[in-house]
């Protein structure tokens, strides 16, 4: 058993968590961890938790805590990577959030993008994700160049079910009510920093970056 730091990304749908998650992960030891993709993938592949979350996730609410919780445990069962974990999208409940305070190893921190609503309904109504290698653009922002995907060529771009724009009201209102106060829980443990993520993509990795480095060295 190994138990390296775990860092909890906080923020909005359309903060940049996951964007961020893959540039800091590429940039340090630590390994990304997205509950979203997780789920993503089981309803890809069809299996029963997919097949139970599907219709959730398309109506922008929650999947169950236990459903979630034990995807994470599952990843957890043998350690958190010695180089450290960034959790992306987990937890979004105060349930949750007790849940992983019940995982052994040092005591997760918590750093949050922080973006206002009306530019995170920009970003998400614009996302696109190559259909070939799940390389994220945006159609407002950072258009695929010439139609086709940088890296890996694909000329189809896929928009998720839950990008549209009153399932991102949907998801935006879940957020207010059941994840921001994490916030709160975070801070009150003396454990919450706040990164301005308004910023340019490269200013926000360095911001968190920094923010890194002062919370685990
Ligand atoms: P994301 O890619 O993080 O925006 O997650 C997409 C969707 O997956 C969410 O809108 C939820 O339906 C579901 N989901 C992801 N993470 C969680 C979680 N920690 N708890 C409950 N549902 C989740």
């Amino acid at each position: 058993m190994s138990y390296g730091t775990i860092i909890v990304l906080m923020g909005p749908p359309g903060a940049g968590k996951g964007t961020q998650a893959k540039r800091l992960a590429a940039g340090t030891g630590f390994v990304h961890v997205s509950t979203g993709d997780l789920l993503r993938e089981a309803v890809r592949n069809q299996t029963p938790l997919g097949q139970e979350s599907k219709a959730i996730m398309d109506r922008g609410e929650l999947v169950p805590d236990a459903l979630v919780s034990e995807l994470v445990a599952e990843k957890l069962a043998s350690g958190t990577p010695r180089g450290g974990i960034l959790l992306d999208g987990y937890p979004r409940t105060l349930a949750q959030a007790e849940f992983l305070e019940g995982i052994r190893g040092p005591r997760p921190m918590a750093i949050g993008i922080e973006v206002d609503e009306e530019e995170v309904v920009r970003r998400l109504s614009g996302r696109r994700t190559c259909a070939g290698c799940d390389k994220i653009y945006n159609v407002y922002f950072s258009p695929p160049p010439q139609g086709a995907c940088e890296e890996c060529g694909c000329g189809e771009m896929v928009q998720r079910d839950d990008d549209k724009e009153e399932v991102i009201r949907q998801r935006l209102k879940v957020y207010r009510n059941q994840t921001a106060p994490l916030i709160d829980f975070y801070r009150d443990l003396g454990r919450y920093v706040a990164v301005d993520g308004s910023k340019r993509i490269d200013a926000v990795t360095a911001e968190l970056e920094a923010a890194l480095q002062e919370r685990v060295g």
